[in-house]
């Protein structure tokens, strides 16, 4: 969801925070159960925090692990896309201390649902930086595994019901998703007796990822790489793209038996889906996906769009996956 303007500018990518110290730790618990609160007044089952307590999907992660110099800067392509001046890896890499562990104890102390909390996914944090220490995506990702395995069993403890992991990557190095990025996932997860949740999408609504969907063609068929591996794999829940995009729909059939996270809101447009267009795509998936392994969701974060879009779109998710409910229950 996107952040309310006192806390950091909104429709905006790594829009600084707008409050310091104890005023930022305050704020973001503010914004948090703003957040909260709309995503229950819109009727949402599974809640998060929003990511009100993170800047990015990646770097806040990053921020907090020692082994990364952030002064240091080389400018890499990100997921073969795009240019960005990225931190440097400059030695051994680990976490000293939690990083959202606290903001994951305060959500719970806020409601009574089950919770969602989000972590970037190793491959895609490896792709974020410059590598001078382990010169290996593979060993890279690897270590962030080990760390970020630490960072879920205690957000596990802190009450989180379901760990999603951010693996947007695996939409773009299919080779490595085989050779290796599906076992730095498991990795991730190993232990966990909360649910566990990957999400492959195509990306935040801004212009460098609707280019590079322009180029993808008619069919976008990327989820035939990784779908059969992460069908044997430990992970409980998938997260795809399906509305508005070129997806074929029968990919899911790929990831039979798995729980799916269907996105039935395009996170790209201002135009705010009918119920009724939320309901079609979720008609759709359900050739491919029994109805009590299906969750409605997001293509991927509204966080770039503006509050009042995404309190819409937030309302309309809900109020399809009704019409679906209505259906089954007749
Ligand atoms: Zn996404």
């Amino acid at each position: 969801m996107p952040k309310p303007s006192w806390l950091a500018q909104p429709e905006k990518l790594w829009s600084p925070w707008k409050l310091q110290g104890e005023e930022l730790i305050d704020g973001k618990q503010d914004a948090l159960r703003l957040s909260l609160h709309e995503q229950e007044r819109a009727g949402i089952d599974i809640v998060s925090d929003g990511e009100q307590t993170r800047q990015h999907f990646v770097t806040t992660f990053i921020e907090h692990l020692e082994g990364v110099d952030f002064e240091k800067r080389e400018t890499v392509r990100i997921r073969d896309r795009y240019d960005a001046s990225v931190p440097t890896v400059v030695g051994a890499v680990s976490r000293q201390k939690p990083v959202f562990v606290e903001d994951a104890k305060f959500l719970r102390q806020q409601t009574q649902k089950p919770i969602k909390w989000a972590l970037p996914g190793p491959m895609t944090m490896i792709d974020t930086l410059y590598d001078r220490h382990y010169k290996s995506r593979e060993k890279l990702a690897w270590e962030f595994a080990k760390i970020l395995n630490q960072e879920a069993r205690e957000l596990e403890a802190a009450g989180v019901d379901i760990i999603q992991l951010d693996e947007p990557a695996f939409n773009v190095f299919f080779d490595e998703v085989n050779d290796w990025g599906v076992a730095a996932l498991e990795r991730a997860i190993e232990g966990l007796k909360c649910e566990t949740a990957v999400h492959i999408c195509y990306g935040y609504g801004i212009k460098a990822n609707t280019d590079w969907k322009e180029t993808l063609g008619s069919e976008w068929r990327q989820y035939e790489e990784s779908f059969p591996k992460l069908q044997k794999s430990s992970v409980d829940i998938i997260s795809l793209e399906c509305h508005n995009s070129r997806v074929p729909i029968d990919l899911i059939e790929l990831i039979r038996g798995k729980k799916v996270m269907v996105g039935a809101i395009d996170v790209a447009t201002d135009i705010i889906e009918t119920p009724e267009d939320v309901a079609n795509t979720l008609r759709k998936a359900l050739r491919f996906v029994d109805a009590d392994k299906l969750y409605p969701s997001t293509n991927c974060g509204m966080a770039p769009l503006s509050r009042r879009v995404a309190r819409g779109k937030l309302s309309a998710l809900s109020a399809g996956a009704e019409i679906i409910r209505r259906e089954l229950s007749a």
